[in-house]
C-alpha cells in the first residue's frame, strides 16, 4: 500500500507542485482547497495522472465539512498549505486569512494527530516582518506590527507556529515547521500580485513595470521546483524546526525589474509607485539549518529560473 499525503492549499501555487511530486513518488493524496486563490485547473492534469491516488476535495478549510471525507482514509503524512499568500490577496480576504491560519490550522493539526501522521506547517519569512537582522536566521523573533494590514497574514502564521509548537510540547505531536522566503515560478496567477507575477506579465504586455517605492527594498526569489523539494526534505525528516526554506540569491526589486526586462527584451519601462504600508525592506534568508540538518539547499539560480517562469507565463498570460 502507497503512503498517503493529506495537502492543504493542494490546488494553490506551491500546493499543486508539492501534490503533483507526491504522486511522481507514489504517494497516494488527498487536496483540500476552497479555490479562493487556487484553481482547479493547477490539478486537472493530476486527476488524469494520479487516477484513483489523488482525490480533490473543495472546502473551506476552517470548516469541519472537509474531515469526513478526508477521514476515510489513513495518512503518514499531513502538509499544512492552504492560505492566500500574495499580499493584495490576504489584504482583499483579511477575515479568511486569519481563519483558515487559526481554526483552518487546529482542524489540520488535530486532523493529523487522530491519524498519526506527521504535520508540516509552511510558515512564512513574513514571522520576521521588517527584520532588524540581516539575513534571517531562525532564532530572531521579528519585527512585525500586530495591527498593521499585513498582521493578518504575519500574526495568523505566528499564530499557527505557536500552535504547532504547543501541540509538540503537551502532547508530543510530530511536527515539521517550514518558513518560505518568496517563491516563484510556473502556475502563479498572472494576476495575483506579487513582484515577479507582476513584472513579468507586464514586460510581455509592454507595459511599465510598476515599482513600489523606490526599489531598494530587496527579495530572495527561490524557484518553486526547489520550494517543493526543501518541503519533502523536512516532510522526510523528524525535524521539528522552525526552518528557512528559501535561495539566499538576493536582488533588489529594481534589479528584479531589469532583470526581466533584459531577459524578455522587453521596450517596457519602469514606473515608480507608493510603497505599500510595512513593506519588508530587505529580506534573505539563512539557510544553514536547512543546509546541515536536511542536506538542502536551492540548485536553480534567479537568471535560469526567471528564464523558465517567463516561458511558462508566455503561454498563460489569459489566466486572471
Ligand atoms: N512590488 C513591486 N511592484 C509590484 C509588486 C510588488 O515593487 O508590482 C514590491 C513590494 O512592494 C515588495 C516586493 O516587491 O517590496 C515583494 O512584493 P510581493 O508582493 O511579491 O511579496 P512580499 O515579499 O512583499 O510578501
Amino acid at each position: 500500500m502507497s503512503s498517503r499525503a493529506l495537502v492543504t492549499g493542494g490546488a494553490g501555487f506551491i500546493g499543486s507542485h508539492l501534490c503533483a511530486k507526491l504522486l511522481e513518488d507514489e504517494w497516494s493524496v488527498v487536496c483540500v482547497d476552497d479555490l479562493s486563490t487556487g484553481s482547479s485547473s493547477n490539478v486537472s492534469h493530476l486527476e488524469h495522472i494520479g487516477g484513483d491516488s489523488f482525490l480533490p476535495i473543495i472546502s473551506d478549510l476552517s470548516k469541519p465539512e472537509w474531515i469526513s471525507t478526508a477521514g476515510r482514509y489513513d495518512y503518514d503524512i499531513v502538509y499544512h498549505l492552504a492560505s492566500a499568500a500574495s499580499p493584495p490577496d490576504y489584504l482583499a480576504m483579511p477575515l479568511e486569512t486569519l481563519s483558515v491560519g487559526s481554526t483552518g490550522t487546529l482542524l489540520s493539526l488535530e486532523f493529523a494527530y487522530e491519524h498519526e501522521a506527521r504535520f508540516v506547517y509552511t510558515s512564512t519569512s513574513e514571522v520576521y516582518g521588517d527584520p532588524l537582522i540581516h539575513p534571517q536566521v531562525e532564532s530572531y523573533w521579528g519585527n512585525v506590527n500586530p495591527v498593521g494590514p499585513r498582521s493578518v497574514y504575519d500574526e495568523a502564521k505566528r499564530f499557527s507556529e505557536a500552535l504547532t509548537m504547543a501541540r509538540h510540547r503537551k502532547l508530543g505531536q510530530n511536527v515539521g515547521i517550514a518558513r518560505l522566503f518568496n517563491t516563484y515560478g510556473p502556475r502563479m496567477r498572472p494576476g495575483d500580485g506579487r513582484v515577479l507575477s507582476n513584472f513579468v506579465v507586464q514586460a510581455l504586455t509592454g507595459k511599465p513595470l510598476t515599482v513600489y517605492g523606490d526599489g531598494s527594498q530587496t527579495r530572495s526569489p527561490c524557484y518553486v521546483s526547489d520550494m517543493v523539494d526543501g518541503l519533502l526534505s523536512l516532510g522526510r525528516s523528524d525535524m521539528t524546526g522552525p526552518v528557512n526554506l528559501g535561495n539566499p540569491q538576493e536582488a533588489t526589486v529594481l534589479e528584479l525589474a531589469h532583470m526581466v526586462i533584459e531577459i524578455i527584451g522587453s521596450e517596457s519601462s519602469v514606473e515608480f509607485l507608493p510603497l505599500p504600508e510595512d513593506d519588508p525592506k530587505r529580506r534573505c534568508p539563512d539557510i544553514s539549518l536547512a543546509r546541515e540538518r536536511l542536506g538542502w539547499q536551492p540548485l536553480v539560480d534567479l537568471h535560469t529560473g526567471l528564464e523558465m517562469f517567463i516561458d511558462w507565463m508566455k503561454g498563460n498570460l489569459d489566466g486572471e
